[in-house]
């Protein structure tokens, strides 16, 4: 026997109690607890969903006695009875997880209704129609959750009866019809071999247990996966008396945000449906109404409406998603928790927070995403662009997107993976279609709401959305959607641009983002905070002034291979590689100088006062010669066409031959190749030295680091700092300004990190490269490894991250640890840093924050997240 308590009254519990009573559970007690009016009930514990799990669906002994014994307290606190004839009290039967999963789990309303408690509710409240009403709503919610019976089997009769009393609302049908309806959907049920228990007490049971089920369902367990909810959490379950929006004119039911989820402005935001119940306003059965609205329909419960929403946010100190209900009048509240946001709502919901005084500093900082930044810092539609729509819809969740049309998830998700830009058009989203949304460009719906799935879900995922664009017609057994005369078909363009609600015929440009005052204020707030130093990787004059703007202070990486890929550079880059001679080999050198030197200017300039780390050429040589079987079939093909070009042809392919290795990234690379080709380095120490100079000359003010890459052994560098300095100090002896430098070295091989108290007897700085130190201690190629077997270690839960996304906080971090203090050991002063793609990784940069490395570094568009990653790990 256990005497654990499996079921808390609302009035027994608190917003602390998440983990147990769930999120909507612990949000009904909490309300109930500051005397917020809330229908009374109790909460069964996920505790209680985990041991049914566990047991393979058998409840825990005395979990049913529980229940009943706080089901007879309820009855009597209202002073009624469960299903009785009279004065019979109506429960929902709500799921509550932990963490919210809209819409994912299944409810119950209006139960313990039978055909005497109508009776004795239609008698009590001299109102039939709404008994009747709240019976078929009833049956049909049962029916599917509990039997499993498919929902449009309800449905469909449900419009045929509509049809055929030329009814065009729910509201229209007579008592008289309810009751039909009432008939018919048991004789449904009872089709598809559904037998409705008589005994209240029993259906409740049932319900409870479906509820448990649900947390098990695939939509669930999609989402769960796609958010990273565990499977082991459970879901509580809400056991609650019934309030009624479906009473008549003076009652409705609606959801509401305390402030614009999309936007962050504090503003009446939400909608509402005069007699109606429940999921109606999400569902899309009626048009909803503007909560604007409300004041005119039902003034009283209006001004009790904006009283509590304001009482909430107050109490805790965050924007509010509620959904309430008014019965005749009174205001009840069904749920509240924090809304879901876009960025630039987070941004501003938490500097307004800020400035009111609600919160400080570092809850605001708290309360953004890091990851969400990324949504900011996408393009939208150039304001400029002139562009007619060819309809509206809402602005449901900002941003723009450009895509081809596709009428369901399934295609969506298929073609999304395969990289292909598609926007999804569909009458209304439900969560079967996550799959779908998650990878489409942006989601256009036909119908719904602010509050419609489509909508929640965008906002959810940063995704552009239009919803409820009303005018169009879609056919998805022809794959067309129709705006008056015009006709789209499956794979036609569409542009979305969600932050206004436009819908446009065919691709519109897109423009680069705009940074917002609040985004500047909450990331100055976040810089005021951090350690650790955030700088970019950039390898051209605009990136850099791009990385300044986003808030870099300094480059950690530019990568100068990178300026010899461009079209004009590669032939002589070749002549350099191919040459025979040292003059021909120096010829070319000198070609590519005043280029490169002219590139270093441009980043100079653009950093002036900020560091910037030049790394000396990495990739082996053969990457900017053509591909050996393509020389090889040139060569064939020269041949048999007795070419005059095959000599030439031939000695490239004879040099690419020279220059091939089995295991290139481990081959004549970084510092080796230019220990093998010092005069490659000797240019480009000339080129970097030559632009810090003469910015400096134009009275700016350079900071030049220059680094080697893949350095395995203290000699290594020691030999390559001697060439670099010879050269650089040449060059400023002969200058007649003065210039500052510096010489340090990558740390991505282990052996680097392990005897890095040797290096750094010749380096002035570190820079982790965590790219290539991932593959060389882990001993995965990153190029390969992705589409294979990590991607299979990563179902399966042998690694439990992508270590190239993902710092390997035992293996990786420790060489990093290690060669952070092993270089520390002999210069106390070594700066440290860390530039590869884990500098723009929050779970990274916590771990690399704590090893103490002065800086990270990352893409430009990462910057203002590291920035708050940063400050958020000192929190
Ligand atoms: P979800 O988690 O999908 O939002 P809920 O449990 O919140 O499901 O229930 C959906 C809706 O049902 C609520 O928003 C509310 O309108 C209605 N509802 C639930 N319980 C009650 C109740 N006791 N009285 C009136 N309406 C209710
Ligand atoms: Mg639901
Ligand atoms: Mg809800």
């Amino acid at each position: 026997m256990n005497d654990q308590t499996y079921v808390y009254d609302f009035s027994e519990g608190n917003a602390e109690m998440k983990a147990l009573l769930g999120g909507k559970g612990a949000g009904l007690a909490e309300m109930t607890r500051i005397g917020i009016p809330v229908p009374d009930g109790f909460t069964v514990t996920t505790a209680a969903c985990v041991e049914t799990m566990r047991a393979g669906g058998t409840w825990p002994a005395d979990l049913w006695a529980q229940i009943e014994a706080r089901l007879d307290a309820l009855e009597a606190r209202t002073g009624r009875t469960l299903g009785a004839a009279e004065r019979p009290l109506l429960v929902s039967v709500r799921s509550g997880s932990v963490f919210s999963m809209p819409g994912m789990m299944d409810t119950i309303l209006n139960l313990g209704i039978s055909d005497d408690a109508a009776a004795g509710l239609a008698d009590e409240t001299g109102n039939p129609r709404f008994a009747w009403d709240s019976y078929r709503r009833f049956l049909q919610m049962y029916g599917e959750v509990v039997e499993g019976v498919p929902s449009h089997a309800f449905e469909d009769e449900l419009t045929a009866l509509k049809g055929r009393r030329g009814a065009t609302a729910d509201t229209d049908l007579s008592v008289e019809d309810l009751q039909e309806l009432v008939a018919t959907f048991r004789q449904v049920a009872r089709t598809h071999g559904a037998d409705l228990p008589t005994d209240p007490r029993e259906q409740l049971r049932r319900a409870v247990g479906a509820v448990f089920d649900s947390w098990d369902n695939p939509r669930a367990r999609v989402y769960r996966g796609l958010n990273n909810i565990s499977d082991d959490l459970g879901t509580a379950v809400n056991i609650q008396q019934m309030v009624f929006g479906n009473r008549g004119d003076r009652s409705a039911t609606g959801v509401a945000f305390t402030r614009n989820p999309s936007t962050g402005v504090k503003e009446l935001y939400g909608e509402f449906l005069v007699n109606a119940q429940g999921e109606d306003v999400v569902a899309g059965i009626r048009t909803p109404r503007p909560l604007a609205e409300l004041e005119a329909v039902l003034p009283e419960a209006y001004g009790q409406f904006l009283a509590t929403m304001d009482r909430l946010e107050s109490h805790y100190g965050d924007m509010q998603d509620i959904e309430f209900t008014i019965e005749e009048g009174r205001l009840f509240l069904l749920q509240t928790r924090n809304g879901k946001r876009t960025a630039a709502a987070a941004l501003k919901v938490a500097r307004d927070l800020v400035e009111d005084g609600v919160i400080d500093r570092a809850t605001a900082l708290r309360r953004v995403e890091p990851a969400q930044l990324d949504q900011l810092l996408h393009p939208g539609l150039d304001p400029a662009h002139g562009a007619t729509p060819v309809t509206r819809g809402l602005n449901a969740s900002p941003g723009a997107a450009v895509g081809q049309i596709v009428f369901d998830a399934d295609t969506a998700a298929e073609r999304g993976k395969n990289g292909d830009a598609v926007v999804l058009v569909r009458w209304e989203t439900t969560p079967d279609d996550i799959h779908g949304l998650v990878v489409a460009q942006g989601v256009l719906t036909a119908h719904g709401g602010m509050t419609s799935h489509a909508a929640v879900v965008a906002r959810g995922m940063g995704k552009p959305c239009v919803a409820g664009a009303g005018e169009i017609v879609i056919d998805t057994r022809a794959k067309t959607l129709t705006i008056g005369d015009l006709v789209l078909a499956e794979n036609d363009v569409v542009t979305l641009d969600g932050s206004t609600g436009a819908v446009y015929a065919g691709p519109l440009e897109l423009v680069p983002p705009q940074i917002t005052d609040d985004f500047r204020e909450v990331l100055g707030w976040a810089d005021d905070v951090r350690r650790l130093g955030v700088r970019a990787n950039a390898d051209t004059g605009p990136d850099a002034v791009k990385a300044r703007e986003l808030g870099a202070e300094g480059i950690g990486l530019c990568r100068t291979e990178h300026m010899f890929m461009a079209t004009d550079r590669l032939p002589v880059v070749q002549q350099m590689i191919l040459a025979t001679t040292a003059a021909d080999r120096q010829a070319a050198l000198d070609k590519l100088l005043p280029m490169q030197q002219a590139d270093f200017e441009e980043i100079f300039e653009a950093m002036t006062g900020l560091p910037v780390t030049i790394r000396l050429i990495d990739p082996p040589l053969h990457e900017f010669l053509p591909d050996f079987t393509e020389q090889s079939l040139l060569v064939q093909r020269l041949e048999a066409a007795g070419s005059p070009d095959l000599p030439a042809a031939r000695d490239l392919l004879a040099h690419i031959k020279r220059l091939r290795e089995f295991n290139p990234m481990l081959g004549t690379r970084g510092v080796r190749l230019s220990l093998l080709y010092p005069e490659i380095c000797v240019m480009q120490t000339r080129a970097i030295i030559r632009a810090g100079l003469a910015v400096a000359a134009r009275g700016l003010d350079p900071h030049v680091e220059i680094m080697v890459p893949l350095v395995g052994f203290a000699e290594e560098l020691h030999r390559m700092r001697s060439v670099i300095v010879t050269t650089a100090d040449e060059e400023v002896a002969a200058a007649e300004v003065a210039l500052d430098y510096s010489v340090g070295t990558m740390i991505e091989l282990p052996r680097a990190a392990l005897t890095a108290d040797k290096i750094a007897e010749h380096a002035d700085f570190f820079s982790f490269g965590t790219n290539d130190l991932t593959q060389t201690a882990v001993g995965i190629s990153r190029d390969d490894a992705e589409g294979s077997f990590l991607a299979a270690y990563l179902e399966a839960g042998i690694v439990p991250a992508n270590p190239f996304a993902s710092i390997d906080a035992d293996g990786v971090a420790e060489l990093v640890r290690i060669g952070v203090e092993k270089g520390r050991s002999v210069k106390p002063g070594l700066k440290t840093g860390v530039c590869g793609e884990h500098g723009g990784d929050p779970a990274s940069i916590a771990i690399l924050d704590a090893l103490g490395l002065d800086y990270v570094s990352c893409s430009p568009y990462r910057v203002p997240l590291a920035r708050l990653a940063a400050a958020r790990t000192t929190l």
